[in-house]
């Protein structure tokens, strides 16, 4: 049996390895945290993403768990709306979608649609990757040495992978100037119900603070704010606290009471919106999948399709693994990255303005971005947007539907 590695256990590491374990193939995928990564916002069913989880034969269950949503209401200091797009705006293609489901909750059943002969290792990671001419011998953190005949990086935007293989992050990555900050609150006695809307709150200077349904009884909250300067270390919570406080004083609606919560929160997270531009994603028995290799930050909306995607269009051209000679991976790696490489490019083209837009400057920009989406909406404009928002990706491009169809094999 060939041998894989998948480096990270997310939405891309979790469906590939479930996929070639059915296809054939022995899998061991290492994950650096110690339990499968909770945390995130909802995600969208769109851009061909949802034809992925019927055909791995999860749609239903994913179905089953989505989070009920009116719509994205941007809204004033005081909480007054200035407009609103709601999940049924532009048929379905607008900023929010009717089909989300919380990350958490997706990664779980990626997670267990896997068979229990696939081999997971927790809070370990990979060290060194050395090629031998029949494959890659690995040192984990652990260090234990094994050799494998492919290894694939489905660790995210800060790979590690890539790192050891290719080099430095800085050489590829591209900062969007924003960082962003999101946890789960657990809604309490004093806390302002949302209703069902995803209520974003802009304020002069770039600043943004939202709050959007979760699981019942919480609520997903963010921060977002201009930025060029380096993060403080993701292990130093009290400095990345101490950032918030600091930039979110006096900002209205409910920043100081989301701030003042922040240190509750288990699934904590900061970061800055990146994209990731790798000039080539496999080297050797090496591959890249997801945002490791093609990140197009969290603006694009497109992160999680891509990852599910790419898995699948990786997993089909590996086939069985019954040949996993020099040739025929390169091969393989090279099918795959031809299929997702002009995906990947049209993701990272936001939408002209789309910075601006998520985090206008001036108040003016402000109430001027909450008027374009009211008229957005209006019954003569309504064609010309849906163009524009189809145009992200979100559309399945009809020429490759049905294209790989692989037979689900429950646990
Ligand atoms: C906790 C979390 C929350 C997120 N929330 C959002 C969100 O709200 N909105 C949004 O648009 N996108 C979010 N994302 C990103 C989104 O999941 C991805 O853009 C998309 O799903 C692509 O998936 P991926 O498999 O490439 O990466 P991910 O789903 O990010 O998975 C990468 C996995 O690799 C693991 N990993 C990282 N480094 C190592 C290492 N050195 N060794 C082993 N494993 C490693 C991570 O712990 C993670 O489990 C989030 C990601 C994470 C991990």
């Amino acid at each position: 049996m060939a041998h894989v590695l998948i480096v990270g256990a997310g939405i891309g590491g979790d469906t590939l390895a479930a996929l070639l374990d059915r296809q054939g193939w022995q899998v061991t995928v290492v994950e650096i945290a110690p339990g499968l990564r909770e945390g995130g916002q909802t995600v969208d069913l769109r851009g061909g993403s949802r034809e992925v989880l019927a055909r791995m034969g999860v749609l239903e269950i994913v179905l089953d768990n989505l989070v009920a949503q009116r719509g994205l209401a941007w809204i004033d200091k005081t909480g007054k709306h200035l407009a609103a797009m709601p999940v049924e705006a532009f048929d379905g293609q607008g900023f929010v979608s009717k089909e989300e489901i919380l990350r958490t909750d997706l990664a779980r059943i990626l997670h267990e649609a896997g068979s229990s002969r696939i081999d997971y290792r927790f809070d370990e990671t990979v060290e060194a990757l050395d090629d031998h001419p029949n494959g890659v011998r690995v040192r984990f953190r652990s260090g234990i040495v094994e050799d494998f005949d492919i290894v694939i990086g489905a660790d995210g935007v800060h790979s590690r992978v890539r790192s050891l293989r290719w080099g430095p992050e800085e050489q590829f990555r591209k900062a969007l100037g924003i960082a962003h900050a999101w946890y789960t609150l657990d809604e309490r006695a004093d806390t302002p119900p949302i209703d069902g809307w995803f209520l974003m709150h802009n304020a002069p200077g770039g600043l943004m603070v939202e709050a959007r349904p979760g699981h019942e009884g919480t609520q997903e909250v963010g921060l977002s704010f201009r930025t060029t300067d380096p993060l403080p270390s993701r292990h130093d919570r009290a400095a990345q606290l101490a950032l918030l406080e600091q930039t979110f004083t006096g900002v209205g609606w409910r920043a100081a009471e989301i701030v003042s919560r922040a240190c509750e929160a288990q699934d904590f997270a900061l970061d800055t919106f990146d994209q990731i531009a790798v000039p080539r994603w496999h080297d050797g028995r090496v591959a890249l999948l997801g945002d490791s290799a093609w990140c197009a930050s969290p603006l694009s909306g497109l992160g999680t399709a891509l990852a599910l995607i790419g898995a699948e269009a990786l997993a089909h051209e590996l086939a069985s693994g019954a040949d996993v000679s020099s040739f025929v991976t390169e091969r393989a790696f090279s099918t795959y990255e031809g299929y997702m490489r002009p995906r990947a490019l049209a993701a990272q083209k936001l939408l002209p303005g789309r910075v601006g837009m998520f985090t206008p400057m001036t108040s003016i920009g402000i109430r001027a971005w909450a008027a374009v989406w009211k008229v957005a909406q209006w019954r003569a404009a309504v064609p010309i947007l849906k163009l524009v928002m189809a145009d992200r990706g979100h559309a399945a491009p009809k020429k490759d539907q049905g294209r790989i169809a692989i037979q689900p094999s429950p646990r």
